[in-house]
């Protein structure tokens, strides 16, 4: 989808809304609890990942992508790999 073609209905009328987000400096932090900071999800306590929009604009269909390499490398380190065999290493700090 990103490269513009709905997976769904095949229409290339795929729109981002990625340039809405701001994402760091002071402007982000004082959007905080604002309607902005629900277009992202919560790594950690302290840590939170901008979600790109890709809106099909004749199905309605949504996508979301992070877009920020460096939060995806933390949600690596810090949440719990999906698999079929889940490891007992339960680390609560
Ligand atoms: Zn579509």
């Amino acid at each position: 989808m990103k490269n513009a073609n709905c997976p769904k209905c095949g229409s290339g009328e795929v729109y981002s809304g990625a340039e809405l987000i701001v994402k760091d400096g002071p402007i982000a932090s004082l959007l905080k609890g604002g309607p902005f900071a629900s277009n992202s999800i919560p790594i950690s306590l302290s840590s939170m990942a901008p979600i790109d929009n890709y809106v099909c604009v004749n199905c309605g269909y949504v996508e979301h992508y992070i877009s920020d390499r460096s939060k995806l490398k933390e949600i690596a380190k810090k949440w719990d790999k999906a698999s079929v065999n889940k490891s007992d290493n339960d680390s609560d700090e």
